[in-house]
């Protein structure tokens, strides 16, 4: 089975639109929507939640008023000032509380209370989704405002949407990236058959992809680059091909500029079902040439 992965230097250079309509063109495929800190991929392919989850990561400190004795000894410790004199309901007594927005979680408040009462539970951090679409399963996932690690949710919606697929006998999956190239995104590339970039021809777009690519190479990952909106500016979109080219990444085609994407966004559809067919055109050769690189 294969994993093919997309991503991007940055956010709004069409990575979902082009995702969904992989997601379309695929015969035999599964999808991940590994882009867990502004997910959009369930817009365009409107799931139908089979399976519901809570992603627990790390832990925080629940303080239990009625045991507390007020000694402070906790908010003196805690080095991110998320404890903080408190009175208690029915009695008026002085207790202490965690401000959980605050709580990193380290425990040191938890280990030192002289009266144990300060709890310390799995952390919810999110939820995550198996869910049915009109092209196949895809694995999708929610955190929580504020919440971190979305590193670890990447790689578990990865791997839920790997197991799916191992289930129903698919031969792909497909993978809708973060952008940028932090934890997250390493998170999506490590053990992926294959990634695309997709950048757009302006100069931070051709900064953002050299340092994708560092990051794909260092990998070793078979990389392949997809200008989106080239028509903008050509020759822009010439250098950025000769850079990836330079890097070892396979420039695998152009998508011209079309208001149609957008307005095939705001129809819910991917844009090779909403047309047109010379736009949906382009994005037919891209992914022919991008599979076309990666290993069988
Ligand atoms: S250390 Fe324990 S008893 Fe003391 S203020 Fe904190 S929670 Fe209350
Ligand atoms: S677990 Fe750490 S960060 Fe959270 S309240 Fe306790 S001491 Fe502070």
């Amino acid at each position: 089975m294969k994993e093919l992965v997309v991503i991007s230097g940055k956010g709004g250079t069409g990575k979902t639109s082009l995702t969904a309509s992989f997601a379309a063109l695929a015969p035999n495929a599964a999808f991940a929507d590994g882009d867990v800190d502004a997910a959009d991929l369930h817009l365009l392919l409107a799931p139908a939640v089979r399976r519901r989850e809570e992603f627990r990561s790390g832990h925080a400190a629940v303080l239990r008023a009625d045991d507390c004795v007020g000694c402070g000894r906790c908010a003196a410790l805690c080095r991110f000032e998320a404890i903080a004199p408190a009175t208690r309901p029915g009695d008026g007594a002085r207790v202490f509380a965690v401000d959980p927005g605050a709580c990193e979680g380290c425990g040191v408040c938890v280990w030192n209370c002289p009266v144990r009462a300060i709890d310390f539970p799995e952390r919810v951090c999110g939820e995550w989704f198996v869910s049915a679409t009109r092209f196949g399963s895809l694995v999708h996932a929610r955190l929580h405002p504020g919440a971190e690690n979305s590193g670890k949710l990447v790689s578990l919606v990865r791997e839920q949407a790997r197991e799916i697929a191992k289930q129903e006998r698919r031969d792909l999956v497909i993978v809708d990236g973060p952008p940028g190239t932090g934890c997250p995104v390493i998170a999506a590339l490590t053990g992926a058959s294959g990634v695309l970039v997709v950048t757009e021809p302006t100069v931070s777009g051709a900064h953002d992809l050299a340092r994708v690519l560092e990051l794909t190479g260092h990998f070793k990952i078979p990389t392949a680059v997809c200008i989106n909106k080239w028509d903008l500016n050509p020759e822009q979109a010439d250098g950025i091909e000769a850079a990836a080219r330079a890097a070892g990444a396979t420039p695998v085609g152009r998508v011209r500029y079309d208001k149609a994407a957008t307005r095939a966004q705001r129809l819910g559809q991917t844009v090779v079902e909403a047309g047109p067919d010379s736009l949906a055109d382009e994005i037919r050769a891209v992914w022919k040439n991008w599979i076309g690189t990666v290993a069988p």
